[in-house]
């Protein structure tokens, strides 16, 4: 596998396709790759290409986790979905740009089941083991989406700036169908190069974990205040970062989620106000 350690976004672009994956952090691709589930001829090394650091209300999208965790630029209900994520080591190496983009942890998906996500014609966590899975828009895939910090980006309303365009973070993101099984609209060679984030009065993450610490989100909640507004965000309760509260759908085994999520997103409320 070769290895390229491009200088500029535009390189980096040039770089990419036919093969050739971008590596960031690599704490999500290289088991991937180990597992087989990702192939690559050529790993195109970001690190000296996009943007990294936090300026005003911009990130870039090299940022690691632990950068934003500690940064007092930066929203609470962001600093707070990086702190609660994976374990010191990971934040420490783990980027912003490559959480976003991070697979989901279903065990199916994960263990090469050829379940729809992998283009077969079964959910097998639908009829299987789903206590982690979703609880909204779940028919064709179940998967839970991980990312904390989606959430709490999705609640502050952020924009994604790419190499070639400008997004709301919630378009970003698809539901995957029969036609295509992908979870987001970005291009294979299309790279997150910054973040724009809005500054709120308040914001607010919680998250349900069936550990106190480096575990995945059973429910997370980010919640944002401007003025009389409230956004919301959710992790782990469909198979991309979410924002409606209402209208669950949850699967036998799952059913425990929708009180989860009553319950934090009550908590959120109260904590905006106070
Ligand atoms: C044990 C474990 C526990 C974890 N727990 C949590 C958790 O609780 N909450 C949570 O939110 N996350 C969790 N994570 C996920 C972790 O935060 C991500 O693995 C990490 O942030 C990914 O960043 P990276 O820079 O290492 O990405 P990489 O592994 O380098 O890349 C990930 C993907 O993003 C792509 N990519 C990276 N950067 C860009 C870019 N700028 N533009 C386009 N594509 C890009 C890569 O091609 C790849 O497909 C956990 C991970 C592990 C391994
Ligand atoms: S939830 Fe999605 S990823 Fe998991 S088995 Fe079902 S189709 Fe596959």
């Amino acid at each position: 596998m070769e290895l390229a350690k491009p200088e500029s976004v535009d390189a980096a672009v040039a770089a990419l396709g036919n093969g050739a994956v971008a590596l960031a952090g690599g704490t999500e691709l290289v088991p991937l790759l180990n597992s087989r589930i990702v192939r690559a001829d050529t790993l195109v090394e970001l690190r000296r290409a996009v943007p990294k650091g936090v300026d005003g209300t911009t990130i870039g999208a090299g940022t690691t986790l632990a950068e934003l965790e500690a940064d007092p630029q930066i929203p609470e209900a962001l600093r707070e979905a990086c702190r609660l994520s994976a374990s010191p080591q990971l934040r420490a190496a783990g980027t912003i740009g490559g959480n976003l983009l991070q697979a989901t942890r279903c065990w199916y998906w994960r263990l090469k089941f050829p379940c729809r996500l992998h283009g077969g014609d079964v959910c097998h966590a639908q009829e299987g083991q789903h206590r982690e899975h979703a609880i909204f828009a779940n028919d064709f895939c179940a998967s839970a989406h991980p990312s904390d910090p989606a959430a709490a980006l999705l609640a502050l309303g952020a924009t994604v700036r790419t190499d070639r365009r400008e997004l709301p973070l919630d378009e970003l993101y698809r539901l995957p169908t029969a036609d295509d099984r992908s979870l987001t609209t970005l291009a294979p060679d299309e790279l997150i190069v910054e973040l724009e984030i809005p500054q709120p009065d308040s914001s607010v993450y919680l998250k349900a974990m069936d550990r106190r610490r480096w575990a995945f989100a059973l429910v997370g909640v980010a919640a944002a205040r401007f003025g009389d507004d409230v956004g919301f965000g959710l992790a782990g309760v469909a198979p991309i970062p979410w924002s409606t509260l209402d209208d669950t759908t949850p699967l036998p085994g799952n059913e425990y989620k929708t009180t989860i999520l009553e319950a934090l997103v009550r908590r959120a409320r109260a904590q905006l106000v106070s």
